[in-house]
């Protein structure tokens, strides 16, 4: 399968939390954590649409900044979402600067927290000075977050000591891949209608309605929605990336991450100790490597990235890795 999310952790296994998921063709981005952002060029952050925050711990969270200082300046609607407790606090990292000189901008960020039963909403707006703006909530006792024509994100409340944790999956709902064979025999251009006829085909059952297609000899041709996707695509289960981290080695949260991760095409995962730490694990609130492979394997997740190191490993930067495969592949 062409992978339409292309995932990459920013500071990789030992750095803070971040992972950037680039939406292949479609020039966006989403954002799990926050932790230090320093190695995205601006150009890449501009790209970031939604943002989903596990926890506001610094270490996921210190980020903010270099976000904000990058959407500033443009007319943009940055979405924001996680746990209990986050409007609050990013109302406190807004209230920390000086807007006096904001009045003509028209950034826009909206933060979403969700506590399992209801999301609520607030607004924040540059030409405010980023006063908060309390919005109608709605029910997500479903956990679904965020929903566009090509993906979603459910999350799942974890237990990170007495706070909560979010984690995350993101689907395709459906994986439409297009056979370039079919686009040359009909004399179809290669272009941006592709990606609206994706849209479409997420939104609805193709039936008689008409797509004008761009030809390679020039010109349109009105081709109905169910004929194109007889004669170019071909679908299949949508593209699974799982996001967990932060969360305490129990075996609740175990389950409630199998369930969430079910048939991930990736497990993106925290592995903080070596297994034979596990005391240390339960202190901190952490998962082992070991835990990590083995929610994999129970979850039948395709592929394991394991990340969120301790730094004590520093000088045997393979182990956790190591570890957490074995269990993934082998049942270790
Ligand atoms: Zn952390
Ligand atoms: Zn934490």
């Amino acid at each position: 399968m062409r992978s339409v999310f292309c995932p990459r952790l920013v500071n990789g296994p030992f750095g803070d939390p971040a992972l950037y998921v680039h939406l292949a063709h479609r020039g966006q981005a989403l954002l799990f954590d926050c932790g230090d952002l320093h190695a995205l060029t601006a150009r890449e952050l501009l790209k970031i649409r939604a943002v989903f925050i596990s926890h506001g711990h610094i270490d996921h969270l210190v980020g903010f900044d270099s976000l904000l200082r990058a959407f500033l300046y443009h007319d943009l609607n940055l979405q924001l979402f996680g746990p209990a407790g986050i409007i609050d606090q990013l109302a406190g990292r807004l209230a920390g600067y000086t807007w006096n000189l904001t009045a003509g901008f028209s950034f826009v960020l909206t933060v979403q927290e969700w506590r399992g039963e209801r999301l609520e909403t607030t607004v924040f707006r540059a030409q405010n000075g980023f006063v908060a703006e309390p919005q109608p909530g709605r029910d997500c006792s479903d956990g679904l977050l965020y929903e566009t024509p090509y993906c979603s994100v459910r999350a799942a409340r974890l237990a990170h000591g007495d706070i909560d944790s979010l984690a995350f999956a993101l689907e395709e709902p459906l994986h439409i891949a297009i056979r370039r064979e079919a686009l040359e025999r009909r004399g179809f251009l290669v272009g941006p209608w592709l990606a609206h006829f994706k849209d479409l085909l997420q939104q609805q059952t193709p039936g008689k309605a008409l797509l004008a297609v761009p030809l390679a000899a020039g010109g349109t041709e009105q081709v109905p929605l169910g004929e194109l996707v007889e004669e170019i695509a071909s679908t299949e289960r949508g593209m699974k990336v799982c996001y967990v981290t932060d969360a305490s080695p129990t075996s609740a949260n175990l389950d409630k991450i199998v369930a969430l991760a079910r048939a991930a095409h990736l497990l993106v995962i925290e592995a903080v100790f070596a297994h034979q730490e596990l005391p240390r694990a339960q202190l901190r609130n952490h998962l082992t490597a070991r835990l990590a492979g083995r929610i994999g394997r129970l979850a039948d997740a395709r592929r394991l990235r394991v990340f969120h190191h301790s730094r004590r490993y520093l000088d045997r930067p393979q182990l956790l890795d190591k570890e957490a495969q074995e269990s993934f592949y082998r049942g270790l």
